[in-house]
């Protein structure tokens, strides 16, 4: 799927949820939508309020309110990596990966894995239907590690 399909699906999903809801479709969201759906990475909220462009005026609430919509409708994920850090991703159809969250210096970084995607594809779970996953692996990242063990020297 291009960047443009995504893009007009997650438009169309959120088109139909507003609706739904009975809220304002303004423009705003859209963009803001747009904006998220080109990031290949993770973002926290505030990186997003600086990534909009400066002719799109939005406030920091309407980044924030935003973001929690759009994870209502399941456009993007939440991660909530330790308690103050919290970043956002675009959910696409082929976006299912893992983290591994170093609890020193708080990188993140991702990994897919074919054969836990297969274990959990061949899963049922009664009338569960799963729309994604992601698994958070914590520990201590190698330049930490090598930190570590300089000091202790
Ligand atoms: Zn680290
Ligand atoms: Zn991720």
């Amino acid at each position: 799927m291009t960047l443009d399909e995504e893009k007009k699906i997650a438009h169309d999903i959120l088109t139909d949820y507003l609706s739904a809801k009975r809220m304002r479709k303004t423009p705003e969201r859209f963009r803001l939508l747009d904006v998220i759906y080109d990031q290949q990475e993770h973002f926290s909220a505030d990186e997003l309020v600086l990534l909009m462009p400066s002719e799109f005026k939005v406030s920091r609430a309407t980044v924030y309110n935003s973001l929690e919509l759009f994870v209502e409708c399941q456009l993007v994920v939440k991660h909530q990596f330790d308690k103050q850090h919290i970043e956002y991703e675009k959910v696409t159809s082929n976006s299912t990966h893992h983290h591994r969250i170093c609890t020193r210096c708080g990188s993140v970084r991702e990994f897919t894995d074919l054969k836990l995607k297969k274990a959990i594809q061949s899963r049922t779970f009664n009338a569960f239907q799963v729309t994604h996953y992601s698994l958070y692996l914590y520990g201590v990242c190698k330049k930490c590690a090598t930190k570590y063990r300089a000091q202790k020297q």
